[in-house]
């Protein structure tokens, strides 16, 4: 599933910039090579996930992944967000969005990697957490993507603003992102992609809005990719 995820954002970040059929882009052969580390970082967050608006480990996480990789990180952008930047000279500004939170639920998969934890929640019970809702691979593909991209600087041209937005499960934090000044404060994107799975069809969602003025600006670049 990682890899689905991560060909499905970089092949629509390729669209959205080249504007070339996305399945040529031959770029895609260096994910093998990451591959395992993506893997790792996948089980690491799937074993330690963290309630929204409380992702700061798993926001840390991210972040020192994304400095590895080259990026400018800033950290606490509404709340426990972060935003990643890499310039690489004229070009369109495109903003590739992960969600970082985890759910209230008892995990019961049996898988080596479950998560066991517990934690108080905001009405001070103590419940189990576990990502059920496919965050952990958002965030490991975003990783990807971005890793393949900042390898492949001499391929693109233009301004990648990579962001972890966190309480995507409570529907709050993406605005207090863009009060903090996610749009002010960083390159304003001309691209916008997100995408998440829709178990338990199996499938990859991806929406991708581009931004500007009137109703002809906006792309039509969802797309459905079958999981393999
Ligand atoms: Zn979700």
């Amino acid at each position: 599933m990682i890899r689905l995820f991560v060909l499905s954002a970089f092949l629509a970040f390729a669209s959205a910039v080249h504007a070339q059929p996305a399945r040529s882009v031959p770029e895609l052969a260096g994910l093998d090579r990451v591959y395992p580390t993506l893997d790792a970082l996948y089980q690491d967050l799937h074993r330690n996930p963290e309630l929204s608006k409380h992702e700061d480990k798993t926001a840390a996480k991210l972040a020192a992944r994304m400095r590895e990789v080259g990026f400018e990180v800033t950290e606490h952008v509404g709340g426990t967000g972060i935003v990643g930047i890499l310039r690489n000279g004229n070009g369109p500004t495109v903003l590739v969005r992960t969600d970082m939170d985890a759910l209230p639920l008892k995990e019961t998969t049996g898988l080596p990697y479950a998560s066991k934890v517990t934690t108080k929640s905001e009405g001070g019970e103590v419940t189990p957490v576990m990502h059920a809702c496919g965050h952990d691979i958002h965030m490991a593909s975003w990783v990807g993507a971005a890793t393949l991209l900042s390898g492949l600087k001499d391929r693109w041209h233009g301004t990648l603003v990579f962001i972890g937005q966190p309480a995507e499960e409570m529907v709050s934090s993406a605005n207090a992102m863009v009060k903090d000044g996610l749009f002010t404060r960083f390159p304003k994107p001309d691209f916008v992609l997100g995408l998440h799975d829709t178990s338990p069809r199996r499938r990859v969602r991806l929406d991708a809005l581009r931004v500007g003025a009137g109703r002809e600006a906006r792309a039509g670049l969802d797309r459905d990719t079958h999981a393999a």
